[in-house]
């Protein structure tokens, strides 16, 4: 359903929402592939990646960017990066370096994630401050604190610029760093209109994902200063990242970099839409004001199912969504699913809430 798509519409094509991460590389995309000037990038030598990070720094207006294969390997780099053995890690409870990430900044980087819920996701500097732990020997140090922009397990919440910078200004005052785990920072820059360069200025690290809504088939960016950058353009390599002719990649990430943030506004309104249509439904709760990007969670208790069992049966209707807790549904939008296709999940889901609950959850 890509604007340049090669196949027909079919009415029955499956539409799904589980993730921004399920798009096709464009016909752009993969031509921009097939061409690729390339080179080995163990040895430096690959000029389209090389093209792509000088990109990415020049967006973000930071010293140096370092192409790596997954967010989660760009994360675990920053906190390679900012912390010792032994040291805490202050972020969001349901932070993705918390819940999603292995817990590899324990398993590999040897360091404690401290959590604190936050509403929507968002931290204020009144919940961290409490959690930095004194400098005494015995205690573990509070090293690096995390931010997750947008708020992917709360619903892709965007933070306010002045919460985040107050939280990286009052951090770096208390001897702390502050990377941001922006995988979906252009979603956040989208909603704020504002540049990534202008919402990510304070970090001392910035990740972001050219394979969610960017539509990249592979790959993730981190940013900072050049020394910083140096030493995990080492770690990369010791963690098994080190890419020879990657510049086919980094082709395809050139267009994302350039070419997707500009139609982000339409997964937007399609996210909006969804969100209004799903709040008319009975047994659906969420409230559509909170939706601002590309994720929309709600809560399926008042339809006497869990979220599994709501997948499950939308799934027999060619409408793929996942379970983000017992009782809740998470629906991403992309470039692949167009007006159509959010129109066509609502009325399977409409169907699927309207049909008697199955026996098993009617008590
Ligand atoms: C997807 C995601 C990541 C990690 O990306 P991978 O490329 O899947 O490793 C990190 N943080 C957030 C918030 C994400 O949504």
């Amino acid at each position: 359903m890509h604007s340049g798509r090669a196949e027909a519409p079919n009415k029955n094509a499956v539409v799904d929402l589980r993730s921004d991460t399920v798009t096709r590389p464009t016909p752009a995309m993969r031509a921009a592939m097939a061409a690729a000037e390339v080179g080995d990038d163990v040895y430096g030598e690959d000029p389209t990646v090389n093209r792509l990070q000088a990109r990415a720094a020049e967006l973000f207006q930071r010293e140096a960017a370092l192409f790596v294969p997954t967010g989660c390997m760009g994360n675990l780099l920053a906190i390679l990066g900012w912390t010792q053995r032994s040291n805490e890690v202050i972020c969001e409870q349901r932070a993705h370096v918390n819940l999603y990430e292995l817990a590899s900044m324990s398993a590999v980087a040897g360091v404690m994630p401290r959590t604190v819920p936050a509403p929507s996701g968002i931290l204020t500097w009144d919940r961290i401050e409490p959690l930095i732990r004194e400098k005494i020997y015995y205690d573990s140090q509070t090293a690096l604190v995390t931010l997750e922009n947008t708020h992917n397990m709360h619903g892709g919440t965007v933070y306010p610029t002045a919460v985040a910078e107050d939280i990286c200004e009052r951090a770096h005052d208390a001897g702390l760093r502050v990377h941001l785990d922006g995988a979906r920072i252009f979603n956040a820059a989208v909603a704020l209109g504002k540049s990534v360069a202008e919402i990510t200025r304070k970090f001392d690290s910035v990740m972001f994902c050219l394979s969610k809504g960017l539509g990249a088939p592979v790959g993730s960016i981190l940013l900072g200063a050049h020394e910083f950058i140096k030493q995990a353009h080492i770690r990369r390599k010791m963690l098994g990242g080190g890419m020879r002719q990657v510049g086919i990649l980094a082709a395809a990430g050139l267009i994302a970099l350039e070419a997707s943030p500009k139609r982000l506004v339409l997964d937007h309104e399609n996210a909006r839409h969804l969100a209004k249509g799903l709040a008319a439904l009975k047994g659906i709760a969420l409230d559509p004001a909170h939706v601002v990007t590309n994720i929309v969670i709600f809560d399926v208790r008042g339809t006497g199912r869990t979220a599994a069992q709501i997948c499950e049966q939308l799934a027999g209707k060619t409408v793929l969504c996942s379970a983000s807790d017992k009782y809740s549904v998470r629906m991403v939008t992309h470039c692949d699913v167009d007006r159509t296709g959010i129109d066509a999940a609502l009325s399977a889901i409409a169907q699927v809430v309207a049909d008697k609950a199955p026996a098993a959850a009617a008590h």
